[in-house]
């Protein structure tokens, strides 16, 4: 489970460097109390979000300012400096590259920063041979639309096969609860550390999804297509694990990942429309509630198409991908995949081999 994400290289430049932040007791004291308010304020702004169905940053804002501002108690104001360490190579990328998102992480007492370098992108390519779909079900599990089940061979099997992160993810809750019932500082302490070893995890994993993903796409000269978060409010088909706050938050940072993977390779990546993408066949497009006879089976009322429903979804969310991506790409759609730029793909040096 714990495979570390390596930083991948392109161009002979790593694409993110880890520094370590060497602060003084008091300016770490100073960092921890910042991450907990902020950690405080994504809670809050979490529970808002679901509250209100409302997944939009902006509208977001708007709703959660007051109430941060009033459950969050003694926001830090000002700034610190650290001094840091790094491998030399690392050093001197981030002098020499433009910064991306940093993430910052305390592990053991020692405080990382993980520094995204923002590479020059290629040029999109044109997904000749259309749209991988990925559906993503209980948080960090995906089911793409060739029907694999992600992540990665660690976890390989029959779609459906999934079983074990979901099984995790339930011994977590179950231990959450329990903790959470008994309220003494010592459970708060478990429950925070929890907290972070679960984030980790997630993210790890998030890294596996989206680095196979993006791959596959690349090597089957295909985009990649995902469903649009911000449709989620008013779909019908969370299960309960999925309504938790974390999902959320996982879901989101699949699609971040996924799309600066995505960039990076000079791949086509659309947000497609959820809408009913677990309850329409993907073979005669019939769509019915009926389709869904169990939860996680699809059988299609009309054509009698049979499958995993999350392998189905996948399949649709694909379907769609390739029906956006005309759209927004008008005078050259045809609905025909086109083979025009197929040898594009070259890097532009390998074409005068001298
Ligand atoms: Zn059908």
């Amino acid at each position: 489970m714990a495979i570390r994400r390596s930083a991948t290289k392109r161009h002979g430049l790593p694409s993110s460097v880890q520094l370590r932040l060497t602060p003084t007791p008091a300016q770490a004291d100073a960092v921890t109390a910042a991450v907990l308010l902020c950690n405080q304020a994504a809670t809050v702004i979490s529970r808002l979000a679901w509250q209100h169905r409302v997944f939009a940053v902006v509208e977001l804002h708007r709703l959660a300012y007051y109430e941060v501002r009033a459950q969050v108690a003694g926001t830090p104001t000002g700034r610190v400096t650290l001094p840091y360490t790094g491998r030399p190579e690392d050093l001197k990328a981030i002098d020499a590259l433009p910064l991306g998102e940093a993430d910052l992480i305390c592990r053991h007492g020692v405080w990382l920063l993980q520094v995204a370098l923002t590479l020059p992108h290629p040029a999109v390519r044109e997904p000749v041979s259309g749209f991988m779909g990925a559906d993503h079900g209980v948080a960090n599990l995906a089911v793409t639309s060739d029907g694999a089940v992600l992540p990665g061979p660690a976890l390989a099997g029959p779609v459906g096969g999934n079983g074990h992160v979901r099984t995790l993810r339930e011994r977590r809750h179950r231990q959450r609860r329990r903790l959470q019932k008994k309220g003494t500082a010592s459970a708060r302490r478990v429950l925070r550390r929890l907290a972070g070893r679960e984030h980790r995890m997630m993210t790890d994993l998030n890294h596996q999804i989206s680095t196979y993903v993006v791959r596959e796409a690349e090597r089957t000269g295909r985009g990649v297509a995902l469903e649009d978060l911000q449709g989620i409010r008013g779909r019908v088909r969370a299960h309960r694990l999925q309504r938790r706050t974390l999902h959320n938050w996982a879901f989101a940072q699949q699609i971040t990942f996924t799309r600066y993977k995505t960039a990076r390779a000079g791949i086509a990546f659309i947000l497609v429309d959820p809408a009913y993408t677990s309850q329409a066949c993907p073979d005669c497009g019939h769509i019915s509630r009926a389709n869904r006879p169990a939860r996680g089976r699809f059988a299609c009322q009309r054509c009698g198409l049979a499958g995993h429903a999350d392998h189905i979804a996948a399949r649709n969310i694909a379907t769609r991908g390739i029906a956006s991506w005309a759209a927004i790409n008008q005078p050259h759609a045809t609905g025909l995949p086109s083979p025009r730029r197929d040898r594009e793909s070259k890097p532009p040096d390998s074409a005068s081999g001298s």
